[in-house]
């Protein structure tokens, strides 16, 4: 059975990516997702059949190209289709079995979608939208409540913050992991400023994590705040050998961190001794 769920986890995530590959194209652009409905060509504006339109398999059939006009299809379709479909799937086999795994599972499955969408905008335009962050970080507080779990997790020791009960626990976790997710970062955007002269954390990067924190409540936000940098320092030096370009945007490094973070991040926070802290 573990088999076949994860098989159906891994098959929903390459539609759900191939979703995600319009919002990523759309949402920068000010479209709309949802129209027009169907898929088109980017360079020709052509609809696309649906047989050209089959998550992870019409990229290769199709050998990168568009069946009208004959256009280059960027590698980003396969690579998000096939890593929201890995990740699916592997946080299916991590999540499963733990307190109330279905509802969190379920948050985090979007949660992961909305994060890679918004990395690959990043990295495409260096810009997260509002719709991304803002836009969501209002709903948290209300799924929150719906998901208590999000902020309950006694085994690996997250409580609610300041209020034991049912609605205003959840709440206020939410609340408080919405400031702790964005004062670090916009903090050391500011210190950075101070230091180096030049925009180091764009403010885009803040209300992110704001976002973040309110799903994920203030432990594993600062998880993420921790261990983003060390995604950020290997890349970031890949790419200044190879480019030499200094600005990289944080986002993707945000999001990696923070998906770590709902997989391991219980365990990474009582293993480094964070946990002690508090
Ligand atoms: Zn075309």
């Amino acid at each position: 059975m573990l088999i076949f769920w994860t098989i159906v986890l891994f098959l929903l995530g390459a539609i759900v990516g191939s979703f995600l590959n319009v919002c990523i194209y759309r949402l920068p652009r000010d479209k709309a997702p949802w129209r027009p409905q169907r898929s088109y060509c980017p360079h020709c504006h052509e609809l696309i059949a649906w047989y050209d339109n089959i998550p992870l398999v019409s990229w290769f059939l199709l050998g990168a190209q568009c069946r009208q006009c004959g256009s280059y299809i960027s590698p980003r379709y396969i690579l998000v289709e096939f890593l929201t479909a890995a990740l699916f799937a592997l946080s299916f086999w991590v999540l499963n079995g733990r307190d109330e795994a279905l509802p969190v599972t379920a948050v985090y499955l979007a949660l992961m979608s909305l994060l890679i969408a918004a990395s690959f905008i990043d990295l495409e335009l260096r810009i997260i939208p509002d719709s991304l962050t803002l836009g969501v970080a209002v709903l948290a507080p209300v799924v929150s409540v719906l998901v208590p779990w999000l902020h309950s997790n006694p085994p690996f020791g997250r409580a609610y913050v300041f209020f034991d009960d049912n609605v205003l626990g959840p709440l206020c976790a939410s609340l408080v992991g919405m400031a702790v997710g964005a004062l670090p970062v916009w903090l050391s955007g500011v210190l950075g400023k101070m230091l180096f002269k030049r925009e180091a954390m764009g403010f885009g990067d803040v209300k992110f994590m704001a976002m973040i924190g309110g799903f994920l409540g203030w432990k594993l936000v600062l998880v993420t705040f921790f261990l983003a940098p060390f995604f950020g320092l290997i890349i970031g030096v890949i790419q200044l050998i190879r480019t030499k370009d200094h600005h990289i945007p944080y986002g993707p490094f945000l999001s990696m961190a923070a998906i770590i973070a709902m997989l391991w991040g219980d365990r990474i926070f009582i293993a480094t001794g964070i946990s002690r802290l508090f």
